[in-house]
């Protein structure tokens, strides 16, 4: 029989509920702080700036080089256009996407969290805009506590307004995906926007004012759940910001460490300065090893490096590290980096070949298609001179931006005649359609056969369209069905 569970030992390991320590990350300077840096002016600047990039497709179709276009069921991005039923590019931009976040983790661990994740970059945006105004880590600590004067109110104002200016601003170059960015900020400016531009401008200015002025590291430690899916989906072999401690340890202060190094006694590198816990977003010591709450930014390696230059010792005592190379140092043997492994080999195979894929498909999609639909009610009609005909909703579809005029044919059926309602264009029997530019056109079509003709019940057919101008078909099958 089991041991019955004795809730002291639940007492033990202390409440499942602690309550929020507010974090005050100080400022650092250093290589990944560089980065973080410069790939934050990147993805702002490609987010704000991207819905005003023009890209010409004729006089027919939008110049905005990414729109979503819902009126008309379109999407462009640059010299691609994708119609509804292309949606599937959508699935595997999706794989895509999964598989680098996956190769991402197996070579540098949460890297995604550290330094692309919107999370990441507006919280440090917002960071940034914190530490100018109530300036670095210590003054906040103190303005925290202190009593509100009218200087303390007046910055606070200001700090939550220049906020609440960004999320406005966030939520508002996020519509100008979904309209001709410049119309829209026109009418944005002058009220005659649609109402749900503003609701979308003020669920966006709402959550992005809320994750990353108040919520910030919460939603990394509690809400996202990809911190729990990485966990399962790493390896040991995955570089990870680690403290090394085994030139660590024991760490003691800079003066202690020159005695016991003189009387030859061992001393660790890490003089507890707790820089790399000041500047850690999520507040937590890297020193206790892996952590749920730590997003690999890569400051706290920062911090320790400007430190250990201060003190005159190597800098990498908390670098991109694995813990197999911690127990080989204390073995005595050299460090091992593989980042060319099974898992790395697999992730990148899946991203060329569907990228391939995808590419291939794009280049030699056709810009024109037929979609036919055989009528229901009646399926057959016997003629008065005993001819049967068959009739079908028939769209045509021309994905150029131009008016093209297409052949329609069907085949499998010997004299048969084809009739397109509403159109007298033809040749020889031959029936012509002009489709619009980017458009569908649909069209009912009546095939007709003599009496004479001997055909099964059912026949399959083909209905094929032709552009002679540039050699391009498309067909798709139905039936033609005798009474
Ligand atoms: S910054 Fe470096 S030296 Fe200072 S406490 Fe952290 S690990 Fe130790
Ligand atoms: S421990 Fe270091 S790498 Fe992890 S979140 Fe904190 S500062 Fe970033």
């Amino acid at each position: 029989m089991s041991k019955p569970i004795d809730p002291a030992e639940f007492a033990a390991d202390g409440p499942l509920y602690a309550a929020r320590k507010k974090v005050y990350p100080q400022s650092v300077s250093g290589t990944f702080r560089n980065i973080k840096w410069a790939l934050m002016a990147v993805c702002l600047g490609i987010y704000y700036l991207l819905p005003f990039v023009r890209w010409d497709r004729g006089p027919q179709a939008p110049n905005q080089a990414v729109l979503v276009d819902f009126p008309n069921s379109r999407f462009y991005f640059f010299f691609i256009e994708l119609w509804p039923q292309e949606v599937y590019y959508f699935t595997g931009l999706l794989i895509v996407a999964a598989m680098a976040l996956f190769l991402m983790n197996a070579i540098g661990g949460r890297i995604w969290c550290g330094y692309l994740c919107p999370q990441t970059v507006w919280t440090d945006l917002f960071y940034a805009v914190e530490r100018w105004i109530e300036g670095d880590r210590r003054e906040r600590i103190r303005k925290d506590k202190g009593r509100l004067s009218l200087r303390r109110a007046g910055e606070v104002t200001a700090k939550h307004s220049i906020w609440l200016l960004i999320a406005w601003w966030t939520g508002g170059a996020w519509v100008l995906y979904f309209a001709d960015a410049p119309t829209l900020v026109w009418q944005l400016a002058t009220f005659q926007a649609p109402f749900v531009a503003y609701l979308w401008i003020g669920i966006l200015t709402f959550t992005t004012y809320t994750l990353a002025g108040f919520m910030r590291e919460q939603v990394c430690t509690y809400m996202c759940p990809w911190p729990r899916i990485q966990a399962a989906l790493t390896d040991e072999w995955a570089l990870n910001v680690t403290y090394r401690y085994d030139r660590g340890e024991p760490r003691t202060s800079v003066k202690k460490a020159e005695e016991l190094r003189a009387q030859n006694l061992p001393a660790g590198d890490c003089v507890d300065c707790n820089q790399c816990v000041a500047v850690c977003p999520t507040g937590i010591d890297i020193r206790n090893g892996a952590q749920l709450e730590c997003i690999m930014c890569g400051l706290c390696i920062d911090a320790c490096d400007n430190v250990m230059t201060k003190v005159g010792r190597p800098t990498g005592l908390i670098a991109y590290d694995t813990d197999i190379n911690i127990k080989r140092r204390l073995e005595g043997k050299t460090n091992v980096f593989r980042l060319v492994r099974p898992r790395t080999i697999i992730y990148s195979a899946i991203i060329l070949l569907v990228g391939a894929i995808m590419l291939y498909t794009l280049a030699t999609r056709s810009f024109l298609d037929i979609s036919v639909l055989h009528d229901r009610n009646p399926l057959a009609v016997r003629l008065s001179d005993g001819s049967v005909r068959n009739a079908y909703t028939v769209r045509f579809l021309n994905k150029q931006s131009h008016y093209r005029t297409v052949a329609l044919d069907v085949l499998g059926l010997p004299d048969a005649k084809v009739q397109v309602v509403g159109s007298d264009a033809a040749v020889e029997g031959r029936p012509y359609i002009v489709i619009g530019p980017d458009q569908t056109t649909e069209m009912r079509v009546l095939v007709t056969v003599p009496a004479t003709a001997k055909l099964d019940k059912s026949t399959d057919i083909e209905f094929r369209i032709s552009d002679t101008d540039v050699r391009e078909t498309a067909s798709a099958r139905d039936h033609f069905i005798l009474p």
